[in-house]
């Protein structure tokens, strides 16, 4: 038997049938990442019930040396769940590990596995009157394991910030196969380090979280999904800020979408409408919510907010949505941009941030740089105005053939633009994480004492690069 056929024998005996498959059909589907860009091998594709089993399984690819990488919904954007080609990693799925409670209604907090769905987490909230305050276009397939290893973002981080905010405690299998464990529901707790926040964003390169505590919210008694059309960005950023000023606390959402990526959602899903008659050169798809108290006046509050706005020019027309399904359609247009904008063609994306009074003049400068220095590709920005967070994506030339133009202008653009962003002080990942996808730009471009740290951590949890190797920094 070869070293890994005997590590597989091993594995098989403590995980069981269920619990590790190294047949080729069921590991393919979790090979290649969702944006279709990475595609490796696996000797095996792991799935332990609990804490238990996984600290076992841990335990035992560290006597064999065997690498593991970490997977959720496989919905992450930057290929940080996708093993190298080399076929010498077990991946490690988390999503058995899907029990959800019970709810602490009292306290508003939950503990949950790691592989609970987004989705799933949000209807049983919702079935006790309570909601979780993050989500985004994967929720049916992001898990909250890979969405504290990415440390989410989403459409609701304005008003409750990222997925670290919503995060109580954490319990996860560390590279030795000990488990550190703090599902604590304290909201205050000074004793030296906060240990669990190494774990948030470290996209699965320090441990394996299998299960944590979060925070929930009250249900929404009543919201306003408003759809409104703007003669640019830097009057979507005025609109912001009125509403900001107008509504307080109680705006929820504010994304923007230009009126390219609202062509192309309709040429991949003709079903779908657009809430106003005439085109706009950009769109603000904005939430202004309500708990009990305020909703007899929330109508009343959004209609004041947008006639001002008319009033102030900072908007050409605008549709409140007049049911919830209809809500739902104004969110279902922006949640479909990102696959709308994939199925355009090869496309180098950009999940970037700058300081949010800049953003505009980004926008504007970095369209323009891009277009001129490279002819013929187009570039589009859309996303999370209010957090200072778009996606940047520049779609390449006609005809351009994929795997060409990636590695050749393609990779040349990305370096344009995490340059651009850096010079306007901002991050080349705002909420995707680097993955694989991002490795050698944090490298080139990264703060070197941030980039120190970030490696001595690294070997002080994971000495043998066990975890997630490749990924988030370079294989030493
Ligand atoms: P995976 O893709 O499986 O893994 C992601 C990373 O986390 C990998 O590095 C993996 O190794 C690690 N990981 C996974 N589970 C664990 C675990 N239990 N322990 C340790 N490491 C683990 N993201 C945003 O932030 N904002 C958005 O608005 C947004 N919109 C999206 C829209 C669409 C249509 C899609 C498909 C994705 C979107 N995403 C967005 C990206 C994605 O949903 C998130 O990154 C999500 O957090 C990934 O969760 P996952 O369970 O699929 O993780």
């Amino acid at each position: 038997m070869t070293r890994n056929e005997t590590f597989l024998a091993a594995a098989a005996a403590l995980l069981g049938p269920r619990g590790l498959t190294c047949d080729p059909d069921l590991l393919a589907p979790w090979l290649t990442d969702w944006r279709g860009r990475y595609t490796g091998a696996a000797m095996g594709l792991a799935s332990p019930a609990d804490s238990v089993e996984l600290a076992q399984l841990v335990t035992l690819a560290g006597e064999h040396n065997v690498t593991l990488v970490p997977q959720g919904g496989n919905s992450g954007m930057s290929g940080g769940a996708t093993p190298d080609a080399s076929g010498a990693s077990l991946l490690v799925s988390l999503r058995r590990m899907n029990a959800i409670g019970p709810i602490d209604l009292e306290n508003r907090r939950v503990t949950c596995g790691a592989g609970v769905v987004l989705q799933n987490l949000h209807e049983a909230a919702e079935a006790v009157g309570l909601r979780f305050p993050l989500t985004l276009g994967g929720k049916g397939s992001a898990t909250v394991g890979g969405l504290i290893s990415t440390n989410a973002g989403g459409t609701q981080v304005l008003r409750h910030g990222n997925m670290r905010a919503q995060v109580l405690g954490l319990e996860a299998v560390l590279a030795d196969g000990s488990v550190y464990s703090a599902l604590t529901p304290l909201k205050k707790d000074n004793r030296g380090f906060d240990l669990k926040q190494l774990f948030i964003g470290s996209e699965g390169t320090l441990g394996i979280i299998t299960a944590a505590t979060l925070k929930l919210e009250p249900a929404l008694a009543d919201r306003r999904v408003i759809w409104a059309g703007v003669e640019s960005i830097q009057a979507a950023r005025a609109l912001l800020l009125h509403a900001e000023k107008a509504v307080g606390e109680a705006l929820e959402g504010f994304e923007v979408i230009p009126h390219p990526s609202l062509e192309a959602v309709f040429e991949y899903a003709p079903d779908m409408r657009s809430p106003l008659e005439g085109a706009h050169a950009w769109y603000a798809l904005i939430e202004v919510v309500a708990d009990a108290a305020d909703a007899p006046s929330l109508g009343e509050r959004v209609e004041a907010m947008l006639a001002e706005a008319f009033e102030a020019g900072l908007l050409q027309d605008a549709a409140i949505a007049n049911s919830e399904s209809q809500a739902e359609a104004f969110w279902g247009l922006r949640e479909t941009v990102p696959m709308a904008e994939r199925s355009k063609g090869p496309a180098m994306q950009h999940d970037i941030s700058v300081p949010v009074e800049k953003m505009p003049d980004f926008i504007t400068d970095a369209i323009a740089r891009v277009e001129a220095a490279y002819p013929g590709t187009h570039a589009v920005a859309f996303g999370h105005l209010g957090d200072g967070n778009v996606h940047f994506h520049v779609i390449s030339p006609p005809g351009s053939e994929r795997a060409i133009w990636e590695a050749g202008d393609g990779k040349a653009i990305s370096r344009f633009v995490h340059d651009l962003v850096t010079q306007w002080g901002g991050s080349l990942s705002a909420e995707h994480g680097i993955g694989q996808m991002k490795v050698s730009e944090l490298q080139r471009l990264g703060d070197p004492s941030s980039l120190g740290l970030m490696r001595a951590v690294k070997s002080a949890l994971d000495p043998k690069g066990l975890l997630n190797p490749g990924k988030l920094l370079p294989s030493e």
